[in-house]
């Protein structure tokens, strides 16, 4: 009750109050809720560097792209985003877990205890090593896996570094452009993680770019949790040990428990059996079996709900199996969940001064988008309380962690002015005049 109304005051303030409003907070660097930014000449600079240089934050994302960066691989790809980092004149390191770290030092920044605003884009694909990362063009398409999630965002995360830097821009609260590990899958968030963890009191605000649309913001995220569920038994022979209880036939009949277990439309849960794995050969009784499952839901307790749920479907079809064993002198079968990894829910204040950023962004591009919810890097600084967007950087693409997966750059200079534009809305100018 109490948001809904806010957010009609924010709808219903005129742009000029807000504005005058920012400038009454005058010692603090807070143009944050000024829409006048994109009138900056300096700022008008930069997001003309972005118009004119389309072709090349192209170029640049298809070659970041056919570097490939399965899942706790990052490496290489990281070395060409810090070279990319560096000529944007940044002082870029790359941290002890694999996230690159680029440094634009702010006007108010005081024997290293300045405050930070973060730029943050994902390195990682879903694709494991060996995937074919060749970039394909298709009329206005570019197709390669990840060449959308998330080569958009790390394109945009370096080009909006070297617009800042052809523009001249110093910002008042340093700037951190990070290009993180480990957001897909079973990297868990842990680039993410690992960098909050270090710079947790510094962090102004986190803006993460993740994918294309721009028709959306995510301020609030979604709670998940992974799942893996592992049965194992003797193994034998499909001929001399036929009756002997069989693991994937018990993981197949606690799975056919789990799926059908009941789910609310509100608030919204889901459940995805994602992989399933296990046996050597057609004529072996398998000795393990295997199979991952990832749950999502708006509610912690649904959540909880879920995995219990699991939980309870695979003893129960191990018992089935062992109950329709023909032979039960040829042994047992034992199994274990395993929790993989658990994403912790969180959301943005609606009075955060990103929300102001985001806001004069879109309305500066005449954009118009949604609130979202999503389990995105901007779950790790959302949980500890740290002011977090995800929003795309820009042009149009589908089949995301496909091998089919596409980018059409179609209008990406709206999402790269509007991350600029948001960046710089909560990191604020430097004074005219250098302090
Ligand atoms: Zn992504």
């Amino acid at each position: 009750m109490k948001r809904a109304l806010l957010c009609a005051i924010f709808l219903t303030m005129p742009v000029r109050s807000a504005a005058s409003h920012a400038n009454r907070a005058s010692h603090a660097a807070q143009p944050a809720q000024d829409p006048r930014l994109a009138l900056n000449p300096q700022v008008r600079a930069a997001l003309d560097w972005l118009q004119s240089n389309l072709a090349s934050i192209n170029d640049t994302q298809a070659r970041l792209t056919e570097i490939p960066a399965p899942p706790f691989q990052e490496a290489t790809r990281a070395q060409a985003v810090k070279s990319l980092l560096e000529s944007a004149g940044l002082s870029v390191r790359i941290d002890k877990i694999g996230n690159v770290i680029g440094a634009l030092e702010g006007a108010t920044t005081k024997s290293g205890q300045s405050d930070a605003v973060v730029l943050s884009a994902h390195l990682d694909t879903v694709f494991p090593a060996g995937t074919d990362t060749k970039v394909r063009r298709e009329g206005p398409r570019f197709i390669a896996p990840g060449i959308s999630d998330n080569g958009t965002g790390l394109a945009a995360l370096v080009a909006v570094a070297l617009a800042l830097q052809a523009a001249n821009i110093k910002p008042a609260t340093t700037i951190l452009f990070v290009a993180d590990v480990g957001e897909e899958g079973e990297g868990n968030l842990r680039g993410m993680k690992a960098f909050v963890d270090d710079y947790r009191d510094k962090l102004k605000a986190v803006i993460v770019l993740d994918g294309s649309a721009i028709d959306h913001v995510t301020t609030k995220a979604l709670a998940s949790r992974r799942l893996e569920a592992t049965v194992s038994g003797p193994g034998g022979h499909s001929w001399s040990d036929f009756g002997m209880p069989n693991p994937i036939n018990a993981l197949v009949r606690g799975s056919v428990r789990f799926i059908n277990t009941r789910v609310p439309v509100s608030p919204r849960t889901t459940f995805n059996i994602g992989q399933i794995e296990g046996g050597t050969s057609v004529n072996s009784v398998p000795h393990e079996a295997k199979l991952k499952v990832d749950i999502r839901s708006e509610s912690e307790d649904e959540l909880m709900r879920l995995e219990n749920a699991l939980r309870e479907s695979i003893a129960a079809g191990v018992r089935d199996e062992l109950e329709s064993a023909r032979d039960r002198s040829k042994g047992k079968l034992s199994f274990k969940v395993q929790l993989l990894g658990s994403r912790p829910g969180g959301e943005l204040r609606p009075d955060s001064p990103l929300v102001f950023a985001l806001r004069a962004a879109d309305e500066a591009l005449g954009n118009q988008s949604r609130t979202e919810r999503s389990s995105t890097d901007a779950n790790i600084p959302l949980a500890a309380g740290i002011d977090a967007i995800a929003i795309g950087a820009g042009g149009n693409g589908g089949g995301a962690h496909s091998l089919q997966e596409w980018y059409d750059p179609t209008g990406r200079e709206v999402g790269l002015k509007r991350a600029l534009l948001t960046l710089l809305g909560v990191s604020g100018l430097a004074g005219d005049k250098p302090k």
